[in-house]
C-alpha cells in the first residue's frame, strides 16, 4: 500500500473544514506558490452534516463576546470578498427579539437597539401584540445562501490548490515516532489508505471528540445538541423583508422563506453523533406555539430537518493545538455560529498553523477565548 504525505489534513467538509481549507491554502500558495492542504470527508458530498441543515443567518447580536466579535469579522471578511462574485453569498436581513423586559433585556447587545412595541407591531404585523412587553432589532445582521458560500469556499481552496476528496472516512491517526506527524487511515469505497500528514486538523463537527481519541488525545467534553427546523406553508407570504423574528425565551423563531415560512422550536437537546432526523410531533408543537403569538394561518409542513450543534463547555468554540498531543489541532465546537464565524475561524486557525500566532487583526482576547487549552483535561 502507497502512503501520500501531505503537510495540512483537514478532517471535515463542513463549513469548518471548506472555510480553512481555502484560507489556509490560499495563503501556502500566496508564500511557496503550491499549497499542501488535503481535505477528507467522510460522506459522499460536502456539507451532508450540520452544515447542510442550518437557518442561513449571520447575526452580530447574537452568541457569547467572543462569537459576536468574531461575527463582526466574519462580515467584515465576506462583505470585502463576496465583490468578486456574481451573486453575493450574504445579503442584509435583520433580526427581532421579541419577549418580556427581562428576557429583551438579557439577550441584548451593542449591535441590538430596543425598539417600542409600536416598531415591533410595524416590523412584524402578524404579531399578537398585547403577548409581548419588549422588542430588540439588529439591523446588522444578514441571511446567507450557505449552499453557495460552501461551493465558494470550496472552489477557493481547489483553485489555490488544495485537494478536497469526498466519501474519505479517517478511521485511524497513529502519531509517528519522533514527532514526525501522524500516519493516518482512510477508508475509502475502493478499500483502506494510508495518508502521512504532518498536521491533523480536526473540523469532525458532532464526531470532533472522536476524531481526537483516534490520535490518543482527551476529549473537550463538546456535547452535540439537537436543532429542528421546517418550512411550512401560509395562507399568505410574509413580505420578504420581514427580519427573523426570534421569541426572547427560545421557545421558536422564524422568518420568511420564499412564499412559506421557515421555523424552528430552538431545541438545544443532547445527542449521540449521528445523522439527526426530525421530530414531526415537535414541529407541530412549534407550529401551534407560533399560531397563539400570531395570526400567521400556517399550513403543511413542506420539509423538516435536524442537525446537531455541537457545543464546547463554555459555549465558544474550539480552534488551536490540543494541549496533550502535537501536530493535533482543533477547529470545533461552533455550536449555533457555525457560519456566522467561519471566515475569523479559518483566519484564526491559519495564522496559527502558519505562524504560530493570530495578526492583530482579531483582538488578542477574542483569539485567546478560543484555545483549547482553557478546559481542565477530561481522562
Ligand atoms: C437547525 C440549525 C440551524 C442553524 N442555524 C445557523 C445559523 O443561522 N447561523 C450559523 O452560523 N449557524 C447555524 N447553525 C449551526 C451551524 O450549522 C454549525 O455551527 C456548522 O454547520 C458546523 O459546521 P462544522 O463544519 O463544524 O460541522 P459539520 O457541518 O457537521 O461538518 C463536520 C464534517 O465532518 C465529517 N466527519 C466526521 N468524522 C469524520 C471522519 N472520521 N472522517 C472524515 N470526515 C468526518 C462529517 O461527515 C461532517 O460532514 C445551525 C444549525 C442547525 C442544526
Amino acid at each position: 500500500m502507497s502512503t501520500t504525505r501531505v503537510e495540512h489534513l483537514i478532517i471535515g467538509g463542513g463549513v469548518a473544514g471548506v472555510s480553512l481549507a481555502a484560507h489556509l491554502a490560499e495563503r501556502e500558495r500566496a508564500a511557496h506558490e503550491r499549497a499542501d492542504v488535503l481535505l477528507l470527508e467522510a460522506e459522499p458530498i460536502l456539507a451532508h452534516h450540520t452544515s447542510g441543515r442550518s437557518a442561513q443567518q449571520l447575526i452580530p447580536s447574537y452568541g457569547p463576546d467572543a462569537v459576536r466579535e468574531l461575527t463582526r469579522l466574519t462580515l467584515e471578511e465576506l462583505d470585502r470578498t463576496q465583490a468578486e462574485l456574481a451573486h453575493p453569498v450574504v445579503w442584509p436581513s435583520g433580526f427581532l427579539m421579541a419577549g418580556t423586559e427581562e428576557q429583551v433585556a438579557a439577550g441584548a447587545s451593542e449591535a441590538m437597539r430596543r425598539i417600542s412595541l409600536d416598531e415591533l407591531a410595524q416590523l412584524a404585523p402578524e404579531l399578537r401584540i398585547e403577548r409581548f412587553e419588549a422588542a430588540g432589532l439588529d439591523t446588522t445582521a444578514v441571511r446567507s445562501n450557505a449552499p453557495r458560500l460552501i461551493h465558494w469556499h470550496a472552489e477557493r481552496a481547489r483553485s489555490a490548490g488544495a485537494q478536497l476528496r469526498t466519501g474519505a472516512r479517517v478511521t485511524g491517526i497513529e502519531p509517528r515516532p519522533a514527532g514526525d506527524g501522524f500516519e493516518v487511515s482512510v477508508q475509502t469505497e475502493t478499500g483502506t489508505e494510508r495518508i502521512h500528514a504532518r498536521v491533523v486538523v480536526n473540523a469532525a463537527g458532532a464526531w470532533a471528540d472522536h476524531v481526537a481519541s483516534l490520535a490518543g488525545a482527551a476529549p473537550l467534553e463538546l456535547t452535540p445538541l439537537r436543532r429542528t427546523a421546517a418550512v411550512v406553508t401560509l395562507a399568505e407570504p410574509l413580505a420578504p423583508e420581514h427580519p427573523l423574528l426570534d421569541r426572547a425565551d427560545e421557545a421558536y423563531y422564524y422568518r420568511p422563506e420564499g412564499e412559506h415560512l421557515l421555523i424552528s422550536p430552538s431545541e438545544a437537546v443532547p445527542s449521540p453523533a449521528e445523522d439527526a432526523q426530525p421530530i414531526l410531533a415537535e414541529v407541530e408543537a412549534v407550529i401551534e406555539l407560533i399560531r397563539q403569538d400570531t395570526t400567521l394561518q400556517i399550513g403543511p409542513v413542506q420539509r423538516a430537518w435536524t442537525g446537531l450543534r455541537t457545543e464546547s463547555p463554555d459555549g465558544v468554540p474550539v480552534v488551536g493545538p490540543d494541549p496533550e498531543v502535537p501536530g493535533l489541532f482543533w477547529l470545533a465546537g461552533q455550536s449555533g455560529y457555525g457560519f456566522q464565524t467561519c471566515s475569523a475561524l479559518a483566519r484564526v486557525a491559519t495564522d496559527l498553523l502558519v505562524d504560530g500566532a493570530v495578526g492583530d487583526w482579531c483582538p488578542a482576547w477574542a483569539a485567546q477565548a478560543l484555545d483549547p487549552r482553557r478546559f481542565p483535561l477530561a481522562r
